[in-house]
Protein backbone atom coordinates (compact mmCIF):
# COMPACT_ATOMS: atom_id res chain seq x y z
CA UNK A 1 0.00 0.00 0.00
CA UNK A 2 1.53 3.51 -0.95
CA UNK A 3 0.32 6.42 0.37
CA UNK A 4 -2.03 7.49 -2.26
CA UNK A 5 -3.33 4.43 -1.78
CA UNK A 6 -3.67 4.71 1.46
CA UNK A 7 -5.21 7.94 1.09
CA UNK A 8 -7.94 6.69 -1.08
CA UNK A 9 -8.81 4.14 1.25
CA UNK A 10 -8.95 6.27 4.59
CA UNK A 11 -11.03 9.19 2.34
CA UNK A 12 -12.99 6.10 1.27
CA UNK A 13 -14.01 4.86 4.77
CA UNK A 14 -14.67 8.18 5.90
CA UNK A 15 -16.94 9.31 3.25
CA UNK A 16 -19.17 6.44 4.08
CA UNK A 17 -18.83 6.78 7.23
CA UNK A 18 -19.73 10.68 7.05
CA UNK A 19 -22.17 10.07 4.73
CA UNK A 20 -24.44 7.80 7.23
CA UNK A 21 -23.69 10.44 9.96
CA UNK A 22 -24.55 13.46 7.24
CA UNK A 23 -21.95 15.62 9.51
CA UNK A 24 -20.06 18.23 7.79
CA UNK A 25 -17.03 17.83 5.38
CA UNK A 26 -14.00 15.79 5.60
CA UNK A 27 -10.92 17.08 7.23
CA UNK A 28 -8.81 16.18 4.30
CA UNK A 29 -5.59 17.19 6.28
CA UNK A 30 -7.01 14.44 8.61
CA UNK A 31 -7.35 11.76 6.08
CA UNK A 32 -3.43 12.89 5.00
CA UNK A 33 -2.90 12.23 9.18
CA UNK A 34 -4.28 8.52 9.00
CA UNK A 35 -3.44 7.69 5.46
CA UNK A 36 0.34 8.25 6.48
CA UNK A 37 0.00 6.26 10.04
CA UNK A 38 -1.28 3.54 7.67
CA UNK A 39 2.13 3.28 5.75
CA UNK A 40 4.26 3.63 8.74
CA UNK A 41 2.12 0.39 10.16
CA UNK A 42 2.42 -1.26 6.85
CA UNK A 43 6.22 -0.58 7.29
CA UNK A 44 8.64 -0.23 4.26
CA UNK A 45 9.16 -4.00 3.67
CA UNK A 46 5.21 -4.93 3.11
CA UNK A 47 4.58 -1.71 1.29
CA UNK A 48 5.86 -3.00 -2.38
CA UNK A 49 4.23 -6.77 -1.30
CA UNK A 50 0.83 -4.87 -0.62
CA UNK A 51 1.08 -2.42 -3.65
CA UNK A 52 1.77 -5.13 -6.12
CA UNK A 53 -1.46 -7.30 -7.12
CA UNK A 54 -4.00 -5.46 -5.51
CA UNK A 55 -6.66 -5.72 -8.06
CA UNK A 56 -7.91 -8.97 -8.43
CA UNK A 57 -7.51 -11.56 -11.09
CA UNK A 58 -8.62 -10.05 -14.80
CA UNK A 59 -8.51 -13.18 -17.03
CA UNK A 60 -10.15 -16.51 -16.76
CA UNK A 61 -7.29 -19.31 -17.35
CA UNK A 62 -4.55 -16.48 -16.38
CA UNK A 63 -3.27 -17.61 -12.79
CA UNK A 64 -2.10 -14.00 -12.58
CA UNK A 65 -2.61 -10.20 -14.59
CA UNK A 66 0.68 -11.26 -16.75
CA UNK A 67 1.61 -8.43 -19.35
CA UNK A 68 1.61 -8.67 -22.88
CA UNK A 69 4.99 -8.89 -24.23
CA UNK A 70 5.66 -7.55 -27.55
CA UNK A 71 5.15 -9.53 -30.87
CA UNK A 72 4.44 -8.41 -34.37
CA UNK A 73 1.91 -6.11 -33.46
CA UNK A 74 3.37 -4.04 -30.69
CA UNK A 75 4.51 -4.48 -27.16
CA UNK A 76 2.38 -4.34 -24.02
CA UNK A 77 3.65 -2.52 -21.55
CA UNK A 78 2.79 0.83 -20.45
CA UNK A 79 4.06 3.68 -22.57
CA UNK A 80 5.00 1.46 -25.63
CA UNK A 81 5.52 2.98 -28.81
CA UNK A 82 2.23 3.20 -30.73
CA UNK A 83 2.49 4.52 -34.29
CA UNK A 84 4.19 7.71 -33.22
CA UNK A 85 1.96 7.89 -30.26
CA UNK A 86 2.53 6.45 -27.12
CA UNK A 87 0.72 3.53 -25.20
CA UNK A 88 -1.00 4.48 -22.20
CA UNK A 89 -2.62 1.57 -20.93
CA UNK A 90 -1.27 -2.30 -19.85
CA UNK A 91 -2.37 -4.97 -21.97
CA UNK A 92 -3.12 -8.38 -19.56
CA UNK A 93 -2.80 -11.27 -21.71
CA UNK A 94 -6.04 -12.92 -21.95
CA UNK A 95 -7.48 -15.51 -24.80
CA UNK A 96 -10.67 -14.55 -26.99
CA UNK A 97 -13.45 -15.84 -26.04
CA UNK A 98 -12.36 -16.19 -21.61
CA UNK A 99 -14.32 -14.63 -18.95
CA UNK A 100 -13.18 -11.16 -17.87
CA UNK A 101 -13.30 -10.74 -14.11
CA UNK A 102 -13.73 -7.01 -12.67
CA UNK A 103 -10.20 -6.14 -10.47
CA UNK A 104 -11.71 -4.14 -8.25
CA UNK A 105 -15.34 -3.35 -6.24
CA UNK A 106 -17.21 -0.58 -7.95
CA UNK A 107 -19.45 0.23 -10.25
CA UNK A 108 -19.89 -0.23 -13.95
CA UNK A 109 -19.79 4.05 -15.13
CA UNK A 110 -20.66 3.55 -19.29
CA UNK A 111 -19.86 1.65 -22.29
CA UNK A 112 -16.08 2.83 -23.53
CA UNK A 113 -14.85 1.96 -26.93
CA UNK A 114 -11.45 2.12 -27.92
CA UNK A 115 -11.57 2.70 -31.90
CA UNK A 116 -15.78 3.61 -32.56
CA UNK A 117 -15.02 2.12 -35.82
CA UNK A 118 -17.57 -1.14 -35.02
CA UNK A 119 -14.80 -3.31 -36.17
CA UNK A 120 -15.07 -6.86 -34.26
CA UNK A 121 -13.22 -5.79 -30.91
CA UNK A 122 -14.75 -2.37 -30.67
CA UNK A 123 -16.24 -2.84 -27.03
CA UNK A 124 -15.41 -2.33 -23.23
CA UNK A 125 -16.42 -0.37 -20.31
CA UNK A 126 -15.92 2.14 -17.76
CA UNK A 127 -15.45 1.30 -13.80
CA UNK A 128 -14.93 3.25 -11.10
CA UNK A 129 -14.28 2.71 -7.39
CA UNK A 130 -12.14 1.64 -4.56
CA UNK A 131 -10.01 5.38 -5.34
CA UNK A 132 -9.75 3.79 -9.41
CA UNK A 133 -11.06 4.25 -12.51
CA UNK A 134 -10.02 2.55 -15.98
CA UNK A 135 -11.40 1.83 -18.88
CA UNK A 136 -11.25 -1.74 -20.17
CA UNK A 137 -11.18 -2.62 -24.00
CA UNK A 138 -11.68 -5.60 -26.24
CA UNK A 139 -13.93 -7.07 -24.10
CA UNK A 140 -18.47 -7.93 -24.76
CA UNK A 141 -19.69 -6.69 -21.68
CA UNK A 142 -22.52 -8.32 -20.02
CA UNK A 143 -23.73 -5.25 -18.18
CA UNK A 144 -22.86 -1.08 -19.34
CA UNK A 145 -23.82 -0.09 -15.92
CA UNK A 146 -24.48 -1.01 -12.09
CA UNK A 147 -22.45 -2.50 -9.31
CA UNK A 148 -19.94 -5.44 -9.81
CA UNK A 149 -17.91 -7.03 -6.93
CA UNK A 150 -14.04 -7.92 -7.14
CA UNK A 151 -14.22 -10.91 -9.32
CA UNK A 152 -17.43 -10.88 -10.72
CA UNK A 153 -17.78 -11.85 -14.51
CA UNK A 154 -17.96 -7.97 -16.27
CA UNK A 155 -17.62 -10.02 -19.82
CA UNK A 156 -15.73 -12.21 -22.31
CA UNK A 157 -12.46 -11.01 -24.85
CA UNK A 158 -13.83 -10.27 -28.24
CA UNK A 159 -11.79 -12.14 -31.04
CA UNK A 160 -8.74 -10.31 -31.23
CA UNK A 161 -7.02 -13.00 -33.31
CA UNK A 162 -9.87 -11.92 -35.85
CA UNK A 163 -8.38 -8.16 -36.17
CA UNK A 164 -4.62 -8.75 -35.30
CA UNK A 165 -3.73 -12.25 -36.57
CA UNK A 166 -1.13 -13.15 -34.21
CA UNK A 167 -0.97 -11.05 -31.18
CA UNK A 168 -0.84 -11.53 -27.81
CA UNK A 169 -4.45 -11.53 -26.99
CA UNK A 170 -5.30 -9.07 -24.18
CA UNK A 171 -7.46 -6.72 -22.32
CA UNK A 172 -6.31 -3.06 -22.26
CA UNK A 173 -6.64 -1.22 -19.42
CA UNK A 174 -5.80 2.43 -18.85
CA UNK A 175 -6.47 4.50 -15.81
CA UNK A 176 -9.12 7.22 -16.73
CA UNK A 177 -6.71 9.67 -15.67
CA UNK A 178 -3.90 7.88 -18.40
CA UNK A 179 -1.63 7.70 -15.23
CA UNK A 180 0.67 4.41 -15.00
CA UNK A 181 -1.65 1.59 -13.83
CA UNK A 182 1.26 -1.21 -13.81
CA UNK A 183 1.83 -1.35 -10.08
CA UNK A 184 -2.03 -2.13 -9.24
CA UNK A 185 -1.58 -5.47 -11.59
ZN1 LIG B 1 -3.25 -1.74 -25.12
Amino acid sequence: MNLIHAYNKVQRDFTLNFNRLSTGPLDFSLVWHLAIETVKQHGRGNLLAIAAGQWGNICAGQSSNKIRGCDQHGCGRYNAPRSGLTHKGVDVVCTDGSAVYAPFTGKIDKQAKPYGNGNAIDNGIQMSGEGFCIKMFYIKPIKYSGAVKKGEKIGVLLPMQSVYRGITSHVHIQNCDLTNPTSNL
